[in-house]
């Protein structure tokens, strides 16, 4: 299998999610393998995304669990958060899996270079520092970077790339964006103490989620304290003597008074300076590397997986894009990645979770043939507490043959409920097989087989 006409058989650019499963899959199958990252390796899933994030959402839920505790007979005295002590150890927990992945890829005897590289043709790679290599195959994985919309002081807002590094906790912060890093930031910092605002061109939040959820998150994150400034773009942003930052928005005299100005409009490919063009590599209308069902490009050489090619921007999709990519290039197989019924979550607080069609979607597809069931039920442990928030869980259901298009949930450990449901709607269940299965008393999850 191996062409010493080349230096690799493989070199990867970009050791995030995708980039990391290629690389070790291709060098089991016994390739030659070299992956080129410019930061970390790990990617922003493990650096500066899913995870830290993740540290953080359990770090705040601490807000909510010691309120509740008193209910519960427990006394907390004296309770204060410690941004700076959180932070470290998140940051600490990212060293610990940087080192598990560099280590991955050593044990399976991938050369990296911690550097970055460009293309210089259908075969040729050019590193930082100089270095000229040559690769059979090469892959570019290199996902997505925020995208900050063009306005005046825009250098004075920080992004998810920055948000996990903050000096101090802010007092008030100000996102832009209603997406999924908007609205788990907000709940985030909510929960922390500090005051949010969040701003969005439109009045829609977490687009492409069921407009229940989405309707039921808004109320709840409203009555918890976080404002929302609708049909709102930034003008500018102007920074104050004492570091305080007013922000401008359009049509409004009266400034935003913030600390922090959180971006999060979206994440774009990140092509940008990769050389791109010497291998003649198309891209689409979103600078997306544009790829065909085996993520070839338009270069027969070059291949492309993950947030880089914009399909689904998500970790597990980039893995099993890098995992089939491997499979089929370097293990003979025949691997493909399937679309449908791919389950996401918001860890928003609460957070919302979803596997298959909308109703909204099933609706457009299937016209009045749609049956939805919804539970919308106080979770008994809000109950005891005496908070008032209530969950949804919400089954689109196909009217002619019964089979369960999606599911939709919004209220504690949503994520984790879903994660077993999505195997239900993508094996094609029935909402008869939902039925015909016992409740597991006393949960959330029973609400799902309890719908009539
Ligand atoms: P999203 O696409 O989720 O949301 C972008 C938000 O910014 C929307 O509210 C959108 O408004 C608004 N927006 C888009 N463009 C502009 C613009 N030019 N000016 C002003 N506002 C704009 O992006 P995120 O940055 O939150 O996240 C990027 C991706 O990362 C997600 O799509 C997701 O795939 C992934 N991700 C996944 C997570 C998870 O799985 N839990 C967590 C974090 C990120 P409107 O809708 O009105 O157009």
């Amino acid at each position: 299998m191996t062409d010493t006409a080349y230096d690799f058989d493989l070199f990867v650019i970009g050791a995030g999610s995708g980039g990391v499963r290629a690389s070790r899959i291709a060098a089991g199958y016994g390739a030659r393998v070299a992956v080129a990252e410019e930061y970390r390796i790990g990617g922003t899933c493990v650096i500066r995304g899913c995870v830290p994030k993740k540290l953080l959402v359990y770090g705040s839920h601490f807000a909510e669990e010691l309120q509740d505790a008193a209910n519960y007979g427990w006394t907390v005295e004296k309770m204060t958060f410690d941004w700076p002590t959180l932070r470290n150890a998140v940051a600490k927990d990212v060293d610990r899996l940087n080192t598990a992945y560099t280590n991955t890829l050593d044990n399976n005897k991938v050369e990296h270079f911690l550097e970055r590289a460009t293309i210089t043709g259908p075969h040729g790679i050019r590193l930082a520092s100089g270095r000229e290599l040559t690769a059979k195959v090469i892959l570019v994985a290199t996902g997505a970077w925020p995208v900050v919309p063009e306005f005046e002081g825009a250098e004075h807002a920080i992004t998810s790339n920055e948000v996990f590094d903050l000096e101090t906790l802010p007092k008030r912060v100000v996102i832009a964006g209603a997406g999924y890093i908007a609205l788990e930031f907000a709940g985030i910092f909510n929960a922390l103490g500090s005051h949010v605002t969040v701003v969005n061109r439109s009045e829609t939040i977490l687009r492409g989620y069921d407009a229940a959820l989405r309707d039921r998150l808004l109320q709840i994150t409203m009555a918890r304290g976080i404002e929302y400034k609708f049909n709102c773009g930034i003008e500018r942003v102007e920074k104050q003597a004492d570091g305080s930052l007013h922000v401008f928005m359009k049509g409004q005299d009266d400034p935003i008074h913030a600390d922090t100005l959180l971006v999060a409009t979206g994440r774009r490919p990140k092509t940008d300076g990769l050389g791109l063009e010497n291998a003649d590599i198309a891209l689409g209308e979103h600078g997306e590397i544009k790829v065909d069902d085996e993520a070839r490009t338009s270069c027969p050489s070059i291949y492309a997986v993950g947030d880089v090619t914009n399909r689904v921007q998500l970790t597990p999709v980039a893995i099993r894009e890098g995992q089939a990519f491997a499979d089929r290039v370097f293990g003979g197989k025949t691997a493909s990645v399937h679309y449908d019924c791919i389950p996401s979550a918001v860890f928003s607080q609460p957070p919302l979770a979803s596997v298959g069609l909308t109703e909204a979607q099933a609706r457009e597809k299937f016209g009045s043939n749609v049956k939805v069931y919804t539970s919308d039920f106080r979770p008994m442990k809000n109950v005891f507490a005496h908070r008032p928030e209530r969950g949804l869980y919400k089954l689109v259901v196909d009217a002619q043959t019964d089979r369960v298009l999606g599911a939709h949930l919004i209220g504690p450990e949503a994520p984790e409920v879903l994660q077993a449901v999505a195997i239900a709607v993508k094996a094609g269940l029935t909402k008869a097989d939902f039925d015909a299965t016992v409740a597991l008393h006393p949960s959330m999850a029973e609400e799902l087989v309890l719908m009539r």
